[in-house]
């Protein structure tokens, strides 16, 4: 049996409830026996699916993956390849390519995907893993495996958190990064907004690109432009910062602090490219200003230099967002090298393999923030991993500024942010749908809206990672 039922454009009731035809059938469901699926099943099926509560639109153990597609938007606020996956029974599910991330690390898993039943998401993310790697690479399989659970979800008709083992909250907090202003009063003010959003711990970016044009502050080899030379890492710059350059930095922290008081957490971020000895510098002199942690200071590689600079200085340490899989968090994490880490789900390598690393920080006494910067729908991935997980702290949320954020998606549990906090949604999968017509509006010129991605069904190689 087979009701390709989803395809619709989601239309909304006046109270926000989708009303795709999916969703009107679903209301009309007897015994989790759909409209449709009792008019197309023979009775006797008719009478095996009454009373059960998984969802008969779909039969879960014979669901099958028939195609990847995406839909490549910009704006959110950076650009990000969304995924759908759909199956046999007309069930899909959505995922993102981390943001900034090329579409094709989701496309090249296409034909190792094709057939499988999607509920075993554990079995096909062992199986696609070995193409994810580190930063955006780590993009393809996540995205995929955050779709994985959305299809898991709604075929059982069940939460991806309840998967996961259940919640430990009932709202995730959220910290907010917040835009530059190289005018310290002005970036005060931001910050101060930030607060009167509701939001209950905030993030700066502070570092030298604060600095750029002011002679007298960094020294570096005559000719290297450190603004553009962004792929050198930080111990290879020979960048190094002056006194002055620190207290103007201090600066910019004890103004926002001044504004936003000391009651709130306060994060800091891209500090730029300079060598362990002047983050330690710099990490000291920051000291009376109760941050939440220093970001990123080193590559998270290096895990002797961050031990280093966290046995140094008193303020905590964070590193994690370009991260793929947990092996690389437990060697950071064994080192006791960072106070916290940082997983971007959308890199570490999707939903449960950020709980893994979650439950492996906590279990040596390490909290974990999420660094998140893409569109709702990962962001609802987030938010399901962050209700399961127990020791996340908060996830990150880069959308605040942009105004049709929340609008790529329907869902009865909107708005998803509410005063500094999202929602933990009760809705089967990932509890969202995309709106077609906000997401065709920010579609990247000349993209298609889940174009065929035929080119991909097959791909001769032996993936096999031993002899
Ligand atoms: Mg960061």
């Amino acid at each position: 049996m087979t009701t390709r039922t989803t395809r619709d454009t989601p239309q909304r009731s006046p109270d926000g409830v989708s009303l795709t035809r999916r969703g009107l059938l679903r209301s009309a469901s007897l015994g989790g026996l759909s409209l449709a699926a009792m008019i197309a099943a023979p009775l006797e099926e008719q009478i095996a699916y009454a009373g059960q509560s998984v969802n008969r639109n779909s039969k879960p153990s014979e669901l099958r993956i028939t195609d990847l597609r995406i839909a490549h938007i910009r704006g959110a606020p950076m650009r990000v390849p969304i995924i759908r996956i759909d199956t046999n029974q007309g069930l899909y599910g959505y995922g993102e390519v981390r943001d900034g991330g090329s579409p094709r690390y989701a496309l090249m898993l296409k034909s190792r995907l094709l057939g499988e039943n999607p509920c075993n998401v554990e079995r096909l993310f062992r199986k696609v893993q070995q193409f994810g790697y580190h930063g955006r690479q780590g993009g393809g399989v996540s995205g995929v495996e955050m779709a994985l659970w959305d299809l898991a979800g709604k075929a059982f008709e069940i939460p991806v958190y309840q998967m996961l083992g259940g919640r430990y909250r009932e709202r995730v907090r959220l910290y907010a990064d917040t835009t530059v202003s190289r005018d310290r009063a002005e970036y005060a003010r931001r910050m101060k907004a930030r607060l009167d959003l509701g939001y209950t711990f905030l993030k700066m970016d502070i570092g030298i690109n604060l600095l750029a044009g002011e002679r007298g502050l960094i020294t570096a080899p005559l000719g290297f432009d450190w603004l553009r030379d962004r792929m050198t890492a930080h111990p290879f710059t020979a960048i190094q910062l002056t006194n002055r350059a620190i207290e103007r930095i201090v600066e910019y922290v004890a103004v926002v602090r001044e504004a936003i008081g000391y009651e709130v957490p306060l994060a800091a971020d891209h500090f730029g490219h300079f060598s362990v000895n002047d983050a330690i510098r710099l990490g000291r002199a920051l000291t009376p200003y109760q941050l939440a942690w220093l970001e990123d200071l080193v590559p998270w590689q290096f895990t002797e230099l961050w031990k280093q600079i966290t046995n140094a200085i008193d303020v905590p340490t964070l590193t994690g967002e370009d991260m793929y899989r947990k092996e690389s968090f437990i060697k950071l994490i064994d080192a006791h090298a960072v106070d916290l880490v940082h997983p971007d789900l959308a890199t570490a390598g999707g939903i449960l393999e950020t709980k893994k690393i979650g439950d492996y920080a906590a279990e040596h006494g390490v909290g974990m923030a999420m660094h998140f910067a893409g569109s709702p729908i990962s962001f609802m991935a987030n938010v399901h991993c962050a209700a399961a997980t127990e020791n996340v702290i908060a996830l990150e949320h880069h959308g605040v500024d942009v105004p049709w954020w929340e609008d790529l998606v329907v869902s009865p549990e909107k708005p998803l942010v509410k005063a500094g906090f999202a929602r933990v949604p009760d809705r089967p999968g990932l509890g969202i749908e995309l709106n077609e017509e906000v997401v065709r509006k920010h579609l990247i010129p000349g993209e298609r809206y889940f174009a065929p991605t035929d080119e991909w069904n097959q791909d001769r190689s032996n993936d096999r990672l031993w002899s």
